[in-house]
């Protein structure tokens, strides 16, 4: 990874990704990136789920709009064109297009469709960004494999239940064979634990299980269960701004003081 304190040319690309829906990754892109923000980095997040989660989580509504992520993948503007600014400074976004959901389909003759959004990225101008945050839909698909061709490296958000490691090692498959074609060199960032809940034997199993196996990999940070996260985005808000003194709060800013200290430590499969 880049050192973010000195402001490289080109922003960090990160995935957020896991093929389970509901495991908090939009949660978790939304709330690191503000949180990130705040400690003064230059964030962008790029929605690449057609459900445009995070895209009303930062305050805008899902729907058609102008300049979405489609316009840049499929169209010709560029990324810098597609910025839309969100109420927290240094914090902007590329919002998610409906369109997405048929991609799939609509490429399959391509054969240049695993690196749309890398030539996308590589023809714009983000020397604005420190970091760029791309949440992923909840599948292994053409638009996951998109983020994973163009980023640097992985955050994988596991929710700390019965079966989330086994739901891994799929995706782990999936890193291989995408460092072996388009992308040799992406990394997991690391694996964060979420809707955590200390008093369930097996939340504490599965985080026994996860730093057994995947040791330096997981986070020390653990995002605990906690209804704030999921109320904020039903205003708009990141649940910095909609309850700052939470339990979700002070974990999403502790994970970004982890994220910006432990960068480059992490260079494991
Ligand atoms: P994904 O993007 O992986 O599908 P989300 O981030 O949308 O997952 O989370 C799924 C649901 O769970 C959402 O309603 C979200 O608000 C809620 N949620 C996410 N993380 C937490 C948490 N730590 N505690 C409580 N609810 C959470
Ligand atoms: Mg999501």
């Amino acid at each position: 990874m880049n050192n973010f304190n000195t402001r490289p040319p080109s922003p960090g690309i990160i995935a957020v990704a896991n093929q389970k829906g509901g495991v908090g990754k939009t949660t978790t892109v939304v709330n690191l990136g503000a949180a990130l923000a705040m400690l003064e980095l230059n964030v962008l997040v790029v929605d690449l789920d057609p459900q445009g989660n995070a895209s009303t989580g930062l305050g805008y509504e899902t729907g058609y709009r102008a300049g979405g992520i489609a316009d840049v993948m499929f169209g010709d503007m560029r990324m810098e064109d597609a910025c839309a600014k969100t109420k927290i400074d240094r914090l902007q976004t590329i919002t998610s297009s409906p369109g997405l959901s048929s991609v799939d389909i609509d490429q399959a003759e391509n054969p240049a469709r695993a690196t749309i959004l890398r030539s996308a990225i590589d023809r714009s101008d983000l020397s604005e960004f420190d970091i760029m945050l791309i949440d992923c839909p909840p599948s292994l698909n053409l638009l996951t494999v998109n983020a994973l061709v163009a980023s640097d490296s992985v955050l994988v958000p596991l929710q700390a239940e019965y079966y989330a490691l086994e739901g891994l090692s799929q995706l782990i498959l999936t890193l291989r064979e995408i460092r072996q074609s388009a992308n040799p060199r992406i990394e997991i960032e690391g694996i964060l634990l979420t809707m955590f809940d200390r008093r369930n034997r097996l939340s504490r199993q599965v985080e026994a299980d996860a730093r057994a196996n995947l040791g330096a990999l997981v986070y020390e940070t653990v995002i605990p269960r906690n209804v704030r996260l999921g109320e904020a985005p039903s205003f708009g808000l990141t649940v910095l701004q909609y309850d700052p003194k939470s339990t979700g709060a002070i974990a999403y800013r502790a994970l970004a003081d982890e994220f910006i200290h432990e960068a480059g430590k992490r260079k494991k499969q």
